[in-house]
């Protein structure tokens, strides 16, 4: 990979690449937050416990950077979307409407790998509506 250094949307911080067996994705070095392509999240919601490789950061810090939102894609540089999970409002996602990366705070993809993250994720792909 030849990805130069990405800026952290939320914070100061810098990117830097991390990489468990075959996936791989972007992770501040200072409020943890994670930066994650599409396929790496199809691969990391088939691998069991891999949060435990990634998402290393102390959730009260994610806890903090939640309260920001309007950030923009590191790459595409334009305004991330927020997904919410209709029947769990409490859990959202920024995600880029040009390349579908996912920023995730510190803790919060250990929280959603829980819940209904997956499905979410990719009812938004597909660019389904939600049955009722
Ligand atoms: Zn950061
Ligand atoms: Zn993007």
């Amino acid at each position: 990979m030849s990805d130069s250094q990405l800026d952290c949307p939320k914070c100061d911080g810098t990117l830097e690449t991390k990489t468990h067996e075959e996936i791989s994705v972007q992770r501040c070095n200072s409020c943890y937050g994670l930066l994650i392509d599409p396929e790496m999240m199809d691969k990391m919601n088939d691998e069991w416990m891999v949060e435990k490789f990634f998402d290393v950061g102390p959730a009260s810090v994610g806890r903090k950077y939640d309260k920001i939102d309007d950030i923009e894609c590191p790459l595409c540089k334009i305004e991330m979307t927020r997904l919410t999970d209709p029947e769990q409002t409490h859990i959202w996602i920024e995600t880029c409407p040009l390349c579908y990366r996912v920023f995730l705070d510190a803790g919060e993809y250990t929280d959603l790998k829980h819940h209904t993250f997956t499905d979410l994720f990719e009812r938004f792909l597909k660019g389904k509506r939600f049955k009722d």
